[in-house]
């Protein structure tokens, strides 16, 4: 038996003696990157379905709202997030037409938020001091005291990435159809919807299930786990800094927001966020949290208007998007649904981009599972 890369499977390495039939379901960054590595191993005929698509903005399709950046959020070493950066990072480094440039990243730690033990919204393994992922992204340094701004405890900074979300998803889109994905509009009320749905026209072997938020309505899924984590983010043309920011809270939020700033890639404009509210739904963005947000960026980094406060922001949209946030964490698992296996990839809260290439690699197995125990396909 040859080694096999479950990375690089378009390597000769593997070959199907049949093609295999898959409806993803779901085109946000969930779906189109599993379908984008199904179609990279290549023996597997992809249809995506999806009630919103790239270009599309409506709160229930998060990820055009996300910054988005990578800020690992894990309490410890985390497969998702551990295996996306590499993919990240390569493609920072070698495809402009996706999208994404580094950005430093800048982690500032309140005292009272330390002593918490950083309970606040997205905070559980991202501001702890040694983290895990100091290993995993490069330059991780805690800053001197000289650099730590009043109010703060401490500082860390590392390279990250800022990924331009309007140029990815699409770029995602076409890297799916280069390989053969046909994309369809379709709003399924039952997961078992997809069976009809795939463009070939035959039954599909494996439905992939990557509804983000929506997963909490679907029939045959309807997991009361799933709840939105309201994210109202502004969005600027104001260019600041070369670092993004995050700070570990806020004085003057409920303990459901944030301040963060990153600069999107290739004249994205500037993300200012933000919000992180529970069980939440309401897409439209609030004018009081607006000011909240804007004043605290510009206060975390007045070079934002050259020191002019916030009416010098120039304002490209308000916006909300509502994270898929699943109690008890992401599901991904595989099950059999009215004699059809789906796998299921969804839940991932505010960190589908950073784990996304994680994701898509354990849904890859599952599937090869899937496809061994029916017989589909056979490995050299
Ligand atoms: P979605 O993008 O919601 O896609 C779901 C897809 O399923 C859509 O195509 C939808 O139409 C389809 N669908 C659902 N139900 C049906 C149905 N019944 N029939 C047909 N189709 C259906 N993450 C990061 O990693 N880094 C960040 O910096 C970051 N920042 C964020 C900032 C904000 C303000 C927000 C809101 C989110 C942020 N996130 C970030 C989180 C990230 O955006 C999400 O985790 C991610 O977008 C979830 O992607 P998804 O593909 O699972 O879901």
């Amino acid at each position: 038996m040859l080694p096999v890369d479950p990375k690089n499977l378009s390597s000769p390495l593997v070959t199907l003696s049949t093609m295999s039939t898959i409806v993803v379901v779901g085109a946000g960054v969930s779906g189109l990157t599993c379908a984008l590595q199904l179609a990279k191993q290549g023996g597997n005929t992809i249809t995506v379905v999806a009630k919103h698509m790239p270009g599309d903005y409506d709160p229930e399709y998060t990820s055009p709202f996300a910054g988005a950046n990578v800020l690992p959020m894990a309490p410890e070493y985390n497969r998702w997030e551990g295996e996306t950066w590499p993919e990240l990072k390569r493609l920072a480094e070698t495809c402009p037409e996706a999208g994404i440039h580094f950005q430093k990243a800048v982690l500032y730690r309140r005292a009272q938020d330390e002593a918490a033990g950083f309970a606040g919204p997205l905070s559980d393994g991202l501001f702890v001091r040694n983290p895990w992922y100091k290993d995993l992204v490069p330059d991780y340094v805690d800053l001197p005291a000289s650099e730590v701004p009043e109010g703060m405890s401490s500082a860390s900074s590392f390279t990250s990435v800022c990924i331009n979300t309007a140029i990815y998803l699409p770029w995602l889109v076409g890297q799916c159809r280069a390989r053969g994905v046909v994309f369809k509009r379709a709003v399924l009320k039952h997961i078992s919807d997809a069976a009809k749905l795939s463009h070939t026209g035959r039954k599909p072997d494996i439905i992939i299930n990557a509804t983000g938020l929506l997963s909490c309505r679907l029939g045959g899924v309807m997991d009361k786990k799933v709840m939105p984590a309201r994210g109202q983010v502004v969005l600027v043309r104001n260019e600041a800094t070369p670092n993004m920011v995050c700070t570990s809270g806020t004085d003057d939020g409920n303990g459901d927001e944030l301040c963060y700033i990153m600069q999107r890639a290739a004249g994205g404009g500037t993300i200012l966020g933000g919000t992180y509210m529970k069980g939440n739904w309401d897409g439209v963005p609030d004018p009081n949290i607006a000011t909240r947000i804007m004043k605290r960026a510009v206060e975390a980094c007045p070079a934002l208007t050259g020191g002019k406060g916030i009416e010098a922001l120039d304002v490209i949209r308000h916006a909300v998007g509502l994270r898929p946030y699943r109690e008890g964490g992401v599901r991904i698992d595989k099950e059999n649904i009215n004699g059809t296996w789906v796998v299921h990839n969804y839940g991932h809260g505010g960190w589908g981009y950073q784990g996304s290439w994680g994701c898509a690699f354990r849904v890859q197995e599952l599937v090869d599972e899937i496809k061994s125990e029916l017989k589909l396909g056979s490995k050299l």
